[in-house]
C-alpha cells in the first residue's frame, strides 16, 4: 500500500512514510485567534481532519496536531477595538473556536497547541538561533539572519534577490531578516519575560516549537493553507533546519482557498460566511461533502450552488442507504452479481483515488457509482438479507473514511432539506389554523420539491416521493 501526496517542497508526489516510532505525524497551522472562524479557515481543519481519520482507518498510526495562535499582533488590535485584555479576547475566541470545529462532527485533533503554553520552547529554540550565529538580537527584539540560512527559499522557489522588500525595520540588519522574538511596546498588554527582555514570540518561530514540541523534527506532513507557503512556511524551515541542521517536515501539504466572490456574500462577508452560519444552514454532512467534492488543491468557489449541489449528494446518498433498509425489511433469496461486482469496483476506486495524492472527488465519484449500483439492483429485485447488509455496511464504511458517515444512519425526518422541513411545519399551521387553501398549495410544494406527504399517527412524516 502507497500513499502519496503532493509535496510542495519537491513539486512532486511523494510516499507518507511514519516517523521511527511508528506514527504519521501530521502538523497543520490553526487559526488566530482574534474573531470567529470562516468557512475559509475551516478547509484545512476539514482537510487534514480527513486526511488521519483516512490513514487510521487503513490501519495507519496518526498523530494530528493544528495549533492554536493565541499570541499575535492581530489580537492586540482586535481586543484594543473591543476595548478588553487581549489575553480575554484569545481565550474567548479559542473556546468560539472549538465551539465552532465541533460543530462537523469530526473529533478534535490529537493535540492543539497554545503558543501561550509553549514560550519555555519558543524561547529555547531562539537561543539556538542566536547561539548558531542565525540570530541577532537587537533593542529588545531578536532577528532571524535570513542570508546566514543558505537554503532560504527552498519552499517557494523564491531567490533572494526577488524576495519582496519587507519591512525594513531600524534593528535588522538586513531587510529580508524577519523577527523571533518583539520586545513589548506600547499600547500592548501582554507580555513574557525573555533573555532579550519582556515581549512576544513571532507568529513563525511559535510554529517551529509547537510542531517540534509535539511532533519531534523530521515529522510527516506539515500542512496549511497555500497562502502561508511564503513567508511563514519558509521561514518555519529556515527556523527548524538552521536550528538542528535536520530536515523539519518531510512532506509540505497546501490546501488551495476559497473563492468567496459572489456578490452578494462578499457586501455582507462575516456574517454569513462564519462557520457556524454556514453549518447551521446547511447542516454538518453537506459542508463536508462540499468540501469533498473539490480537491484541496483546487480554488472552491464558496456559493450557494455549490452547497446545494453538495445537498443533493447528500440526500442521493441517504436515500439509498434508506432504499437498502427497507428491502433489509422484505429480503430476497438471489445474489444479485452485477451489484457485487459494483462494490468491488467502487472500493477499488475509492481507494485508487485516495491514495493518489487524497483525490476526494474521485472518492465521491466512487460512491455515487456504488449508490447507482444500489438503485439499479433494487430496482430488478430484492437481494438476499446478507448482501444487502454487506452493501450497506461497505456504503457507510466508505462514507465514514471521508467523515461522511451521518448519512449512512438514515432517519426518517432529516433527509428532506431544510426548506422542505419548513413548508411541512408552516403547512401544520396552516392546517391548525384551518387554512386549507394555503395547507395544499403548501402540498403541492412539496410534491414539486420531490417529497411525499404522510400523515401519519405521530403527525406528518415527508419521504422522498
Ligand atoms: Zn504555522
Amino acid at each position: 500500500m502507497s500513499i502519496r501526496l503532493h509535496s510542495t517542497l519537491t513539486g512532486a508526489d511523494e510516499q507518507v512514510q511514519p516517523g521511527p516510532d511508528g506514527v504519521i505525524g501530521i502538523y497543520a497551522c490553526g487559526p488566530t485567534v482574534y474573531s470567529r472562524i470562516h468557512i475559509g479557515n475551516a478547509r484545512p481543519f476539514v482537510v487534514f481532519s480527513v486526511l488521519k481519520r483516512y490513514l487510521e482507518r487503513r490501519g495507519m498510526r496518526a498523530r494530528l496536531v493544528i495549533n492554536v495562535t493565541d499570541v499575535n499582533d492581530k489580537i492586540y488590535d482586535a481586543a484594543r477595538a473591543e476595548g478588553i485584555p487581549s489575553t480575554e479576547l484569545a481565550e474567548r475566541c479559542t473556546r468560539q473556536y472549538m465551539a465552532d470545529t465541533d460543530l462537523l462532527g469530526l473529533g478534535r485533533p490529537d493535540a492543539e497547541p497554545l503558543v501561550t503554553g509553549c514560550m519555555p520552547e519558543i524561547i529555547a529554540l531562539i537561543d539556538d538561533l542566536v547561539e548558531r550565529g542565525l540570530a541577532y538580537a537587537a533593542g529588545g527584539d531578536v532577528y532571524f539572519r535570513v542570508r546566514a540560512f543558505p537554503d532560504y527559499g527552498c519552499l517557494s522557489g523564491r531567490r533572494l534577490d526577488d524576495m519582496p522588500d519587507t519591512d525594513p525595520g531600524d534593528l535588522k540588519e538586513d531587510p529580508l531578516d524577519f523577527a523571533l522574538w518583539k520586545g513589548l511596546k506600547d499600547g500592548e498588554d501582554a507580555s513574557w519575560e525573555s533573555p532579550w527582555g519582556p515581549g512576544r514570540p513571532g507568529w513563525h518561530i511559535e510554529c517551529s516549537a509547537m510542531a517540534e514540541r509535539e511532533l519531534g523534527m523530521a515529522f510527516s506532513v506539515h500542512g496549511g493553507g497555500i497562502d502561508l507557503v511564503f513567508p511563514h512556511h519558509e521561514n518555519e524551515i529556515a527556523q527548524s533546519e538552521g536550528a538542528h541542521g535536520a530536515p523539519f517536515a518531510r512532506i509540505w501539504m497546501h490546501n488551495e482557498m476559497l473563492e468567496l466572490s459572489d456578490s452578494k456574500m462578499s457586501k455582507s462577508i462575516g456574517n454569513i460566511a462564519l462557520l457556524a452560519d454556514v453549518v447551521e444552514r446547511w447542516g454538518a454532512d453537506t459542508v463536508i461533502a462540499y468540501f469533498m467534492q473539490s480537491h484541496y488543491r483546487s480554488r472552491l468557489p464558496f456559493s450557494d450552488e455549490r452547497l446545494h449541489d453538495a445537498e443533493a449528494a447528500c440526500r442521493r446518498i441517504r436515500n439509498a442507504v434508506r432504499a437498502l433498509d427497507r428491502a433489509l425489511d422484505e429480503p430476497g433469496d438471489a445474489n444479485d452479481v452485477a451489484l457485487a461486482t459494483a462494490v468491488m469496483d467502487a472500493r477499488m476506486r475509492f481507494f485508487d483515488a485516495m491514495d493518489d495524492d487524497f483525490g476526494t472527488p474521485g472518492a465521491m465519484a466512487a460512491i455515487f457509482d456504488l449508490v447507482r449500483a444500489i438503485n439499479q439492483a433494487l430496482e430488478r429485485g430484492r437481494p438476499p438479507e446478507g448482501q444487502l447488509q454487506e452493501v450497506r455496511l461497505e456504503l457507510s464504511g466508505l462514507l465514514d473514511m471521508l467523515g461522511l458517515a451521518g448519512l449512512a444512519s438514515a432517519g426518517g425526518a432529516d433527509e428532506a432539506p431544510p426548506e422542505v422541513l419548513d413548508m411541512v411545519r408552516r403547512r401544520e399551521e396552516a392546517r391548525v389554523a384551518r387554512d386549507f387553501a394555503e395547507a395544499d398549495a403548501l402540498r403541492d410544494a412539496i410534491v414539486a420539491a420531490g417529497f411525499e406527504l404522510r400523515d401519519g399517527p405521530d403527525g406528518p412524516e415527508v419521504v422522498p416521493a
